[in-house]
């Protein structure tokens, strides 16, 4: 592994180019304007990968600026929904252009606040977030009904209605890409929306906000900044909000949950994983384990520092090709640059903040600690400052140990061999989480027949990439509920149903049950 050290002061220029105000603040969108918390709060950003560097100050939005964001938010509502479907469309698609526009400077932010590399992950990001909304624009005709073949005197239908005003919450690890799988779609459907951004990386989200406003009628969409407890919990059990969607922790989703379980409000949960990456004997023939390993790095999310939900994290290598893909994997993660997010040779950023860094670290102490496990590639050995810290490789790992089983959000991969079809599929479903599965075989038949008994919300055969507009996205069992992505997360997740039945004419009544 290479060190480039430390970020230098760009991240901070970066910043003060783009979004800090006279005062060094970056103010939240409620209703339009560009205000402070009521209670003039603020919170400090610092950049990860150079973490003593402040990049500005953020408010800290509490039950006041909730309440006036939901505020906006539903006087906003009535004239949105109202809307005919192709001036929604072309407000989101006017906004695509722009984002694209600015694709490099949002990339630029969202590198400064989270500490990902720009080439591998931040800008490629910036990409997707712009054809999120292109696409979600492209899709807003399809918000339709149908029509019940009846009989001649009766018109009976069905149309689909926005759910009003949604509530979301946004994790650090990927702030643009998830405000691009929330923000278009409501919108497209005719919802108004309340963000609340993560007090981690918050600053590529409010420059988003202000991009779009042109675009936008005041109020439609609106970005709170605030801690979890003091801002995201607020939302999430505010009486005005019509629907939640959040992305985070199993922890905080099973609590968001909960409370809107309470208030008898649909909510959709993006959550943690734990996914398996499958390697067959066929994907490690000399022609093919290059492609193979490849993406075993990619599925890890490695350039994300394996802070992402989709992480490959558990590696079954089969017995007979264990060693050769284990020796390849770690000759290549021994091969990444890691430092400045900012540097165009970098290949791995930093982690996001202290408490995830020592959270990350303790888990490779305690591997290390492990007798009944071997120490592929130690990324603690290696001199890192800062926030900054090397991959991790452990071998001949039981799927039962703690670290195959928690969701460590680091660049800590365990690798496990196995033997036949029956015992890896069974371990890859011995997990608590669901959420995506990466599969390397040549025999699609037998790839197959996996993909169908993994237990996992989404599954890639003989590749590893980061999710495709329009797929659905979602995870099984704790890594949440629900879908969104797709045109289908679309309506199941920011539409409601109504029925109208119609006598035509002289038609008789329907018949009561
Ligand atoms: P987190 O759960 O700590 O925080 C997520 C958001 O929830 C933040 O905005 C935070 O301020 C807010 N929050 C915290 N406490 C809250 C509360 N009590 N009520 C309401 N909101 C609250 O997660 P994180 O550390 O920001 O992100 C990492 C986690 O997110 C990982 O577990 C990862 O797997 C998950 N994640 C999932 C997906 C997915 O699509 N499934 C995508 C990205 C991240």
């Amino acid at each position: 592994m290479t060190s480039r050290g430390q970020a230098g002061s760009g991240v901070a220029t970066v910043v003060r180019a783009s979004v800090l105000d006279d005062r060094g603040d970056v103010p939240m969108v409620i209703g339009g304007q560009r205000v402070a918390a009521a209670a003039d709060e603020w919170i400090d950003v610092f950049a990860p990968s150079r973490h003593q560097v402040r990049l500005g100050r953020v408010p800290r939005a509490r039950v006041a600026d909730v309440e006036r964001a939901v505020a906006a938010a539903h006087t906003a509502l009535p004239g949105w929904r109202r809307r005919h479907f192709t001036d929604r469309q072309q407000a989101l698609l006017s906004i695509a252009g722009v984002l694209s526009e600015h694709a490099e400077e949002l990339a630029l932010l969202t590198a400064a606040d989270t500490g990902n590399a720009l080439r591998p992950q931040a800008r490629p990001e910036a990409i997707t977030l712009a054809t999120l909304f292109r696409y979600f624009g492209g899709v807003a005709s399809e918000v339709k009904g149908v029509v019940l073949p009846a009989g001649a005197d009766q018109l009976q239908y069905t149309q689909r209605e926005p759910v009003g005003v949604v509530g979301a919450i946004l994790p650090w690890n990927s702030p643009l890409m998830i405000a691009g799988m929330k923000i278009p779609a409501a919108l497209a459907a005719g919802n108004t929306i309340v963000v609340k951004a993560s007090e981690e990386a918050p600053l590529a989200v409010l420059r988003l906000a202000e991009l779009c406003a042109p675009y936008l009628p005041p109020g439609v969409l609106n970005i709170l900044t605030g801690y979890g407890t003091e801002c995201g919990a607020v939302l999430a059990g505010h009486p005005g909000v019509n629907k939640v969607s959040f992305t985070g922790s199993t922890a905080v989703g099973r609590s968001v949950g909960a409370t809107a379980g309470d208030r008898l409000v649909p909510v959709s949960l993006e959550l943690g994983g734990k996914s398996p990456t499958v390697v067959w004997p066929d994907a490690a023939s000399p022609e093919r384990i290059d492609e193979t390993v490849t993406g075993v790095l990619a599925g890890m999310r490695i350039t994300r520092q394996g802070q992402s939900c989709t992480a490959g994290s558990r590696l079954f290598v089969h017995e007979d090709v264990y060693d050769r893909v284990l020796d390849a994997t770690v000759r290549r993660l021994r091969s990444l640059t890691v430092g400045d997010p900012l540097d165009e040779t970098t290949d791995m950023g930093s982690l996001i903040n202290l408490s995830q860094y020592e959270r990350v670290r303790d888990y490779v102490l305690d591997g290390r600690t492990r007798r009944d496990v071997e120490v592929a590639l130690d990324g603690l050995s290696s001199s890192f400052d800062g926030l900054f810290m090397g991959p991790t490789v452990f071998s001949r790992a039981d799927n039962a140990w703690r670290l195959a089983r928690e969701e460590i959000f680091g660049p800590v991969m365990v690798a496990i061999p196995w033997r036949t079809d029956e015992e890896v599929i069974a371990m890859a479903n011995d997990s608590h989480y669901g959420l995506a599965a990466y599969l390397w075989c040549n025999d699609l038949s037998r790839a197959l027949a996996a993909a169908g008994r993994v237990e996992s919300g989404w599954i890639q055969v003989n590749q590893a990439g980061g999710q495709m507009v329009g797929q659905s996205y979602g995870g099984l069992k704790q890594s949440g509920t629900g879908r969104e992505f797709s045109l289908e997360g679309m309506l199941e997740a920011f539409t409601t149903i109504k029925q109208v039945n119609v006598r035509i004419g002289r038609g008789q009544p329907e018949a009561a049950l």
